[in-house]
């Protein structure tokens, strides 16, 4: 198992990541059709692709500092309350690994207890919980899955399988819950995204480096 994540690693782990977002924009954006005003996939899109204009000053920073900086840039550049939210989610993970030693992979019991910090800070600024059709749906139980042990197949199963898991719910938070039941049947366009992103953070970590399903 590699135990460094230098430069180079952080500058590969955060282009495909964001390249798989951007890649499915256009999906994203048509799921935001179906329950909501139909820009989740370019607002991700937006704020991926700032991220990737300064990928090189990023990659430089050690990882804390440079999620947090993902993070400043998601709030500024992503609008609607995505950005917010997923701005959180790496402010707080990167605020949650701050004592990581330079250039270090963080454990898992680091990385599943920044999840678990992240997703208290995205509930607190969402004002929302598990259950309401959102990208909590699918954070929290990868959060489980990974504090559990689970393996990059099975934290990339679990989050689809979670992503799924939001068709049959009724949205309680977002511009999707203006709907009630007719919210009901589609995929949270947010859900979906997480599980883009952790999909192919799993498929890197399990040395797959192909792109998410
Ligand atoms: P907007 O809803 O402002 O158009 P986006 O379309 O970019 O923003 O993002 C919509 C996604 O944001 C939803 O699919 C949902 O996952 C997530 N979301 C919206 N509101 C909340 C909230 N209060 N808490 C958690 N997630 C939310
Ligand atoms: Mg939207």
């Amino acid at each position: 198992m590699t135990t460094t994540l230098d430069a180079a690693g952080r500058r590969a782990l955060i282009e495909t990541a964001a390249a798989a977002v951007i890649a499915r924009a256009d999906e994203l954006t048509a799921l935001d059709q179906a329950i909501g005003d139909g820009d989740h996939g370019l607002n991700m899109k937006r704020g991926f692709e700032a991220v990737l204009a300064d990928l090189d000053a990023i990659a430089a920073k050690p990882l804390p500092e440079g999620l947090k900086q993902i993070g400043t840039t998601m709030v500024m550049k992503v609008g609607g309350a995505s950005g917010p939210l997923y701005g959180t989610l790496f402010l707080q993970l990167g605020k949650s690994l701050a004592e990581l030693a330079p250039d270090a992979v963080p454990s898992r019991a680091e990385l599943a207890a920044a999840l678990k910090a992240a997703i208290v800070a995205v509930k607190a600024r969402g004002k929302s919980e598990v259950g309401q059709k959102t990208l909590l749906d699918v954070l929290a139980p990868v959060q489980a899955a990974l504090a559990g042990g689970a393996d990059a197949a099975a934290l990339t199963a679990c989050a689809h399988e979670a992503a799924a898991a939001t068709v049959p719910l009724k949205a309680i938070r977002g511009r999707a819950s203006f709907l009630g039941d007719r919210s009901i049947g589609h995929m949270d366009p947010g859900a979906r995204s997480s599980e883009i992103l952790i999909s192919t953070l799993a498929a890197i970590a399990g040395g797959n480096s192909g792109a998410a399903a």
